[in-house]
């Protein structure tokens, strides 16, 4: 909202206007008056609206036409004032100050402007009629009223009409002339509404109606309110009220109800509280705030309440409850975003059901990618789905942790993340795809199926590891084999694959080189990966065999790997990649000796079972 209104009175001579202003400041009416008052600022507390305001009086006596035309540019609303005994000054309304007013302000940012009519203790009759209709022809006119200095009648009310037209401007929300609101509005309102029906079953049921009273107006309603609101919607629109709760049509009219009755503060506060500008777009500050500092060497996860509350949005909108998102369920889930943020790349970015669907954990898996790779985005997408709002917390940036930095990880020996990035080097054809993929629980076939075109190739892919039972996510990102281009962030993760072609003999320099330029002298753990495990191993065409080579860099032998299974492919790689990323000191003589695999269990003895199974598989392939 604005921080300060200036409410400008103009007019013919002698209807009123300077009466007008020391009637309101002294509450009497001053017999005599100087020509122009002086201009005053209301402070905030004494105003309805809490801003301060300003009111400047104009006089033609005293002023010049360049003093008049600046005051209007600086005003944020104008009182044309007449008086209503006094046709010439009616006439002088839409003959001099209309245009006038045009004249000197913005096209696009119309100021508001209301019609005054003073000395109404002086005629019997209103002048409503007569002004009605220019009230009709002028959009900028907000709205009209009658008052008088002398018996101090409508005075305050008139200075309120005047804030409010510049606080709560009816102009973006409702068309006078259709007598409905505007699409903007309606699309912001059901938007809202949307995110208030917790349950998505389409109806604002009583608790989420008091939930939305609550949020908006800091108070619940009483029952008999509740009963009265949906009875006035009962009584005007067919199917506003259903299984006594409100429907959208029930809540858009409520609101052009408000709006037609004056009271579009109401909508506006609504607005408002859901993100909304005066251009009913959302707002910036509320989309992305700014609280978050991401220093280097931290990263960005979604904390337990965020997971919650996407768990929340997941279960409203999986209506089957087949724990997947089917077209027309994602579609719904994302009805309160301006635009579809997931395009067909994410179905092979994260675990799908049979069909292709995303499923409850691959969803999961989207958002932790999302917040991890661009935590702006991960916070604008909160906010499209009202997070802050329905987790009543002050802004979406509460959603995110910060780790810290991985030099602090590195220096304790211990880890509070809960997401890994390993980076999959390898030349072309090598089989990274392939290797992400089955991450995913898709073999050849599957991946192949999925990938016929480009849109939908993916160059992530994220799930989850139960590292002695703790639940981690791993993201692996397939870095595009151009040596040229590799970047800091090509560089920059928890662990790094070093995928080859078991079955062609060219393929295994590509990894060496990779390794001895980048990582042979930093501490990041690697993995060999010979891929294709299915085909006939070639003989490499370089000076070393891999696993001579493994063993010279103290790195754990190749791991053979195929995705070329009847099933879904053998996952226990993933959570081999995921224990070396999340123990990143240890050795590889550590990760030789058969004590580690027990040592790093220890303290998860509730776990202690599967640690034990894990040693198993490594001795197994040794
Ligand atoms: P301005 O030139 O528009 O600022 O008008 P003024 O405030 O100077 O008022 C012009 C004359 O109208 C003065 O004699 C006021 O006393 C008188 N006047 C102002 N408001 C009212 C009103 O509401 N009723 C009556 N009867 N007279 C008024
Ligand atoms: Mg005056």
């Amino acid at each position: 909202m604005r921080k300060d209104v200036r409410i400008l009175l103009v007019g013919e001579p002698k209807v009123g206007k300077t009466s007008l202003i020391m009637s309101l400041v002294s509450e009497e009416f001053p017999q005599v008056v100087p020509y122009r008052a002086e201009e005053i600022t209301i402070p905030a507390d004494v105003t309805p609206e809490r801003v301060p305001t300003h009111i400047v009086d104009y006089s033609e006596a005293e002023q010049t036409d360049e003093q008049l035309s600046s005051e209007i540019s600086k005003a944020n609303v104008i009182c044309i004032v007449y008086a209503v005994n006094n046709k010439k000054s009616i006439e002088k309304v839409t003959s001099h100050w209309i245009p006038l007013i045009n004249d000197n302000t913005d096209k696009d940012s119309r100021v508001p402007v209301i019609l005054v009519g003073n000395k109404s203790d002086l005629v019997e009759h209103s002048s409503m009629e007569t002004i009605l209709p220019v009230m009709n022809q002028y959009t900028e006119i907000e709205t009209c009223v009658e008052c008088s200095a002398k018996n101090l009648k409508n005075i305050s009310e008139l200075f309120y009409y005047a804030q409010k037209a510049v606080l709560h401007p009816t102009g973006p929300l409702y068309c006078p002339e259709e007598k409905q609101m505007k699409p903007a509005c309606i699309k912001a309102l059901t938007r809202i509404f949307k995110v208030s029906d917790l349950d998505n079953d389409g109806i604002l049921n009583d608790n989420e109606l008091n939930f939305f009273q609550r949020t908006c107006f800091n108070a619940p309603l009483v029952s008999q309110a509740l009963e009265d609101v949906k009875n006035v919607v009962r009584k005007n629109v067919i199917d506003g009220v259903c299984d006594n709760g409100l429907t959208l049509k029930g809540f858009l009219f409520l609101h052009t109800l408000f709006i037609q009755r004056g009271r579009h503060e109401t909508t506006w506060t609504v607005l408002r509280r859901f993100g909304y500008d005066d251009d009913l777009e959302l707002h910036q500050d509320y989309l992305f705030p700014l609280t978050l500092k991401v220093p280097p060497d931290c990263t960005t996860e979604l904390n337990h309440n965020a997971y919650l509350f996407l768990q929340s949005v997941f279960d409203k909108h999986d209506k089957d409850r087949d724990c997947a998102l089917s077209p027309e369920e994602l579609k719904d889930l994302f009805d309160v975003f301006p635009y579809m943020p997931w395009g067909p790349d994410v179905n092979n970015t994260v675990c799908t059901n049979d069909e292709g669907w995303i499923t409850y954990q691959g969803y999961l898996s989207q958002w932790t990618l999302t917040t991890y790779l661009d935590v702006q985005r991960c916070l604008e997408y909160l906010g499209y789905l009202g997070y802050s709002i329905i987790s009543e917390q002050e802004s979406q940036a509460v959603a995110i942790t910060v780790t810290r930095d991985k030099k602090i990880d590195l220096q304790k020996k211990q880890t509070q993340r809960s997401v890994f990035r390993c980076n999959v080097f390898g030349d072309s054809g090598s089989g990274k795809s392939g290797f992400l993929q089955a991450f995913l629980g898709r073999n050849l076939t599957v991946s192949r199926q999925n990938t016929v075109s480009e849109e939908h190739m993916s160059y992530y892919a994220i799930s989850t590891a139960y590292v002695y039972g703790q639940e981690k996510y791993l993201l692996l990102h397939e870095v595009f084999p151009d040596f040229d281009v590799l970047s800091d962030t090509d560089l920059a993760c928890d662990i790094v694959c070093l995928v080859y072609d078991a079955s062609n003999p060219h393929s295994f320099e590509y990894c060496a080189r990779v390794f001895k330029q980048y990582f042979m002298d930093t501490k990041m753990p690697c993995m060999m990966i010979a891929a294709k495990s299915d085909l006939q191993e070639t003989k490499q065409l370089y000076a070393l065999t891999p696993l001579e080579f493994c063993r010279k860099h103290k790195m754990p032998p190749p791991q053979a790997f195929t995705c070329n299974t009847a099933d879904a492919p053998c996952k226990d790689i993933y959570t081999k990649l995921t224990t070396m990323a999340m123990h990143p000191h240890v050795t590889q003589a550590d990760l030789k000796s058969s004590t580690f695999w027990l040592r790093v269990s220890a303290g998860a003895t509730v776990f202690a079972v599967l640690g034990f199974a894990m040693y198993r598989v490594l001795l197994k392939q040794r």
